[in-house]
């Protein structure tokens, strides 16, 4: 069974929202198991210490190697080989992909901190992986634990209702969830969008992946780089990668336009094409934008050229790249993505494969 042990000063606040809805249901009808371990009980003098100030002097307190180490081996029996996770800001950001291989698993052994967090030699000695909910700093690691374990919970054969329900939220694909209605058909004098009363399923997941597209594309460019096909080249500085919006606007810069092109990444992002775009080619640059974006439903040719752009030194270079229009599923160009390849006088330059 699926199991999940918090070591944590405060295991009282377990199973707290974890008790209720879908986990605490799932938890009452034995789907999975948590057990909150007392960090305090593991303290071995007798005002059962759990932390002591910083070597090196500066404010608040750190958890004792010590104890955490003790707590830890207590709890963990013999061939237990689930992870063993210490919840922190400094972590890797917890993703849907990890938690759904956390599902998958036979659990997670959970650390939470307090205070200013654990003395380091704990973390190495006890070969813990830091795994943060966000770029943000909590009190301690419980509310975070939380997070982790609701979202691996759900997951879990048998906890959802339908089966299916997992397979179409935000993330499952690298893409924001389109939105959802119910009744009543008229609230305050908004409509549900008229395409997901007609009964049309093709034309229900049509909508709704274009939904999701232009969410993702609008809230979060690092996803929508990653959907497009775009990681791999986008962290390969031999190539510049450049994806902009249907208006035009740099949306996507990778650290290989950087070094070709001379623009960060802080200053490329939100202006128009024309940073790049020599002058004199401005013209030709726009008219052959947006008939592209304006030309629903048939395929713009994608070009392999010698592109010429305007460096941030003011020289114009010609790069080998390709120009490729995005287009989401209602095939309305939602943007186009350049790649051009560091002239380093290799005979083939690899490109990325979309
Ligand atoms: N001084 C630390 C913050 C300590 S916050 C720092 O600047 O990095 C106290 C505890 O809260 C941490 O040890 C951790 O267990 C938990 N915590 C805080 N923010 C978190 C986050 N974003 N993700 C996961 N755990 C977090």
């Amino acid at each position: 069974m699926w199991r999940a042990t918090v070591l944590t000063l405060f295991p009282d606040m377990f199973p707290g929202p974890l008790g209720q809805s879908l986990a605490g249901k799932a938890l009452a009808a034995g789907l999975w198991q948590l057990d909150a371990v007392d960090i305090r009980a593991h303290a071995t003098d007798k005002h059962r210490t759990v932390d002591d100030t910083p070597a090196g002097g500066g404010p608040g307190m750190v958890m004792k190697a010590d104890v955490l180490a003790r707590a830890i081996d207590a709890t963990l029996g013999a061939g237990d080989a689930r992870p063993r996770l210490l919840m922190s800001p400094r972590g890797i950001p917890l993703t849907q992909a990890r938690v759904a291989a956390l599902a998958r698993g036979g659990g997670a052994l959970i650390l939470c901190g307090r205070f200013e967090g654990v003395d380091e030699r704990v973390v190495e000695a006890r070969a813990l992986e830091e795994v943060s909910v966000g770029d943000y700093v909590l009190s301690g690691g419980e509310i975070a634990a939380m997070a982790l374990i609701d979202a691996c919970v759900r997951l879990l054969p048998g906890v959802m209702g339908e089966e299916a329900s997992g397979a179409e939220e935000s993330f499952a694909e690298g893409l924001l969830e389109y939105p959802q209605y119910t009744r009543p058909q008229a609230f305050e004098g908004r409509a549900i969008p008229e395409v997901l009363v007609s009964g049309d399923h093709g034309k229900v997941a049509a909508w709704r992946r274009a939904e999701a597209e232009r969410l993702t594309r609008e809230r979060r460019p690092d996803l929508w780089a990653a959907y497009a096909g775009l990681s791999q080249a986008a962290l390969a500085d031999t190539h510049a990668v450049i994806l902009a919006d249907a208006d035009g606007i740099i949306r996507v810069w990778s650290p290989g336009a950087e070094k070709l092109l001379g623009y960060g990444a802080a200053t490329a992002i939100g202006q128009p094409l024309d940073l790049i775009v020599p002058p004199d080619y401005r013209e030709r640059h726009w008219a052959g934008f947006r008939a592209a974006v304006a030309n629903r439903n048939s395929k713009y040719p994608d070009a392999a050229a010698n592109i010429p752009v305007r460096c941030r030194d003011g020289r114009v270079l010609r790069f080998p790249g390709r120009l490729i229009f995005l287009r989401d599923a209602l095939e309305r160009a939602v943007g186009a993505m350049a790649i051009f390849v560091a002239d380093d006088g290799s005979a083939d330059p690899p490109l990325p494969n979309l």
